[in-house]
């Protein structure tokens, strides 16, 4: 449904996205992570056909972004980052807008803004201006827009960027309702959002793709998959004792929150172990967890050095 090969945007000196090349399969909702800067705007004005790229090329549902760019267009609903929109236009006098731009007319019309009004629950604001609106509401409208002519395709630049929590899980909802039947783009740099609503990740850093994978395979990479965390009264003694456990490779305590967690040595399972070592020196503990890995440290530890995430098959190589 979208493909991407070898893109490449320049400014001048700068690579702000440098040979970029992934696929999105229907029914995919594909997380695009980086930090600030680090292309992802840049690579969804590309695929929205609102840049040329300097070289490489996209398509969208098999049309050329750029030679086929209205094909492409048709079958896609886009949301820039920010969700620019009229501010003195009341969001029914916009999506009027939209829906005459898309070339929307007669029965199919009525039920298209009948359908996102109800969804985006527009139905309290629709006569006020949309400049003052609520940061929450001006989304729902830029969701409308992007959503009107229920394109197979839609790319979202930070939908929930600068909304309050609940105001997050709404559009997260949103995400998911459509997910069965859409392919979907969202970047991000939140990432309980990874988990919340994609099926699939890429993390790009200062314009380069580092790593396309499922959130499993991403936690897997973390240094805290296979891990066992626990509270204990007895941290420092628990530390010595399960340091000298075979597998078990390093032993921290969070100088936060005082967890105590025993890391375990590449591809070994610890759990057990650490657990009967505390019961038979009578160590109390509680909140025993073997933890999946944690996205926030796989993020840092892949933009940070900037090498590319090795994939399960080079790991065991
Ligand atoms: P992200 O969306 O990941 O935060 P962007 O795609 O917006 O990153 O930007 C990538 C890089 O390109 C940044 O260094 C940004 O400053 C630069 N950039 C973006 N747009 C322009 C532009 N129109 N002219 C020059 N540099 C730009």
């Amino acid at each position: 449904m979208i493909e991407a090969q070898r893109l490449c945007k320049q400014y001048g000196g700068l690579m702000a996205v440098n040979d970029v090349s992934f696929r999105v399969e229907p029914g995919q909702v594909l997380g695009f992570l980086g930090p600030n800067g680090a292309g992802k705007s840049t690579t969804m004005k590309m695929l929205a056909g609102f840049l040329a790229p300097s070289s490489g090329r996209a398509a969208v549902c098999g049309h050329d972004v750029v030679s086929d760019s209205i094909a492409a267009r048709r079958c896609l609903g886009y949301l820039p980052e920010g969700a620019p929109s009229y501010g003195e236009m009341t969001p029914l006098g916009f999506l009027e807008f939209i829906a005459d731009v898309r070339g929307l007319s007669g029965d199919l019309r009525k039920r298209r803004l009948a359908d996102v009004l109800g969804r985006l629950h527009l139905d309290t604001v629709l006569e006020q201006p949309i400049e003052t609106l609520s940061k929450g509401f001006k989304r729902r409208v830029g969701l409308a827009q992007a959503i009107l002519h229920d394109p197979e395709v839609l790319i979202l630049d930070e939908p929930t960027d600068g909304l309050d929590p609940n105001q997050k899980h709404e559009v997260r909802e949103l995400i998911q309702s459509m997910a069965a039947d859409k392919t979907i783009i969202i970047s991000t740099h939140i990432l309980e959002e990874v988990h919340a609503v994609c099926s699939r990740a890429v993390i790009i850093a200062k314009g380069r793709l580092l790593a396309d994978a499922t959130p499993a395979e991403l936690e897997r990479r973390s240094r805290y998959h296979g891990a066992v965390s626990l509270t204990t009264p007895d941290a420092v003694a628990a530390k010595e004792g399960l340091s000298r456990l075979a597998d078990v490779s390093a032993v921290e305590i969070d100088a936060q929150d005082g967890r105590l967690t025993a890391f375990p040595s590449a591809g070994k399972q610890i759990f057990d172990s650490v657990s009967g070592y505390l019961r038979e020196q009578g160590i109390g503990f509680s909140e025993l967890q073997l933890e999946q890995g944690r996205l926030d440290e796989v993020f840092r530890s892949i933009t940070r050095s900037g090498e590319p995430l090795l994939t399960d098959a080079e790991v065991a190589r």
